[in-house]
């Protein structure tokens, strides 16, 4: 287990998972299968027309041996949302909910001592075997819940990330964006791609269609300056991270002005010099900026290196998820 936490991330799993199928009525009982292979007829919808959502959060062991999951309620609320948008059968939030305790409990041993952690990532796919259904929703389903040891993120110290601004496309198709589902990963895949060829050490895009800064491929973007802490206002264009959540929430609670509003590339790029700049999400918790390329023109964020204040919020997410500070807003679920 110990060489687990080494593996890249999302790469050793447990050895089963739980899952549950929807036949057009009624959802199955949970059965707990081997986590390696997964029978599905090629018709099946999802492999033709993307119906498929996830959730990605994380199980800590806290210093008490308890295992903690993080936020599971929001998570689970928000997979019910991606499922609607999909036209999917939501899974009924007490059998989801059931389904990551129940597997987390047979796979206690495996949950590592924090910050590495044990992530959970439910999958909701349809599984009605027609090619004729391009336009149609898939009848059956299925969801599973599968478990990855991952080790910390920043165990090879922390290294400010450059990103590319792009000013021009979004990641996902219009309304889409909230949606944590399969086609917006693949959809903007190539632009990343040409992105990390084009401009060598680039990490990730900032997709900002029409100047609009609104989040890279799998994190949300804020920015920090002095006392102010500045992020997009939640919408329907990009992913309601529950990272954000909990360091706006964090960072109101240690006296930060929290502007939710609409942030332009010119703002961006006229705070960025005495600015902090980080990206939040569940893998990686909260990552500083210290490069924005724009026009092919390098421009630093503040010092050009992690941010002090950056490092201070991640710390204070870090330490509550396991279990060092309080949970003082009822975020964890000990089993
Ligand atoms: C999952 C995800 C995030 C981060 O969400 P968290 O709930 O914080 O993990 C942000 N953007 C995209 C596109 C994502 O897929």
């Amino acid at each position: 287990m110990n060489q687990a936490i080494h593996q890249p991330f999302g790469t050793v799993f447990a050895p089963t998972m739980s899952l549950a199928r929807y036949d057009g009525e009624a959802w199955s009982a949970v059965e707990i299968v081997a986590s390696d292979r997964l029978e599905l007829h090629p018709a099946a919808h999802v492999l033709h027309y993307a119906s498929t959502c996830f959730e990605g959060l994380k199980a800590y062991r806290h210093p008490d041996g308890s295992v903690a999951v993080f936020r599971l309620n929001d998570h689970i609320k928000r997979m019910e949302n991606s499922a609607k948008a999909l036209s999917l059968p939501p899974p009924p939030s007490d059998m989801l909910e059931q389904m990551i305790i129940d597997l987390l409990d047979e796979h206690r041993s495996l949950v590592p001592e924090a910050p590495a952690a044990m992530y959970i990532r439910p999958t909701l796919i349809g599984t009605e075997p027609s090619i004729g259904k391009a336009a149609a929703p898939s009848s059956t389903a299925m969801c599973f819940v599968l478990l990855s040891i991952v080790g910390d993120y920043f165990s090879g110290g922390v290294r400010p990330l450059t990103l590319l601004v792009e000013d021009r496309f979004g990641r996902a198709a219009e309304g889409m964006g909230r949606v944590k589902t399969g086609a917006n990963y693949a959809s903007a895949l190539r632009m990343i791609i040409d992105a990390r060829e084009q401009h060598p050490g680039v990490d990730q895009v900032l997709f900002s269609p029409n100047g609009d800064v609104q989040e890279t491929g799998a994190a949300n973007f804020m920015l920090i300056n002095g006392d102010r802490l500045i992020t997009k206002a939640l919408d329907d264009s990009f992913l309601h991270g529950i990272t954000r959540d909990s360091i706006l929430q964090i960072a109101r609670d240690q006296g930060y002005r929290i502007e939710e509003r609409e942030l332009d590339t010119d703002e961006l790029l006229a705070l960025a010099g005495d600015s902090e700049a980080a990206l939040s999400g569940t893998a990686a918790v909260l990552s500083g900026v210290g490069t924005l390329i724009f026009s092919g023109e390098k421009v630093a964020v503040g010092n050009g290196k992690v941010g002090e204040k950056t490092l201070a919020l991640r710390q204070a997410l870090v330490d509550l998820q396991a279990g060092i500070a309080n949970d003082r807003h009822g975020w964890i679920t000990r089993i």
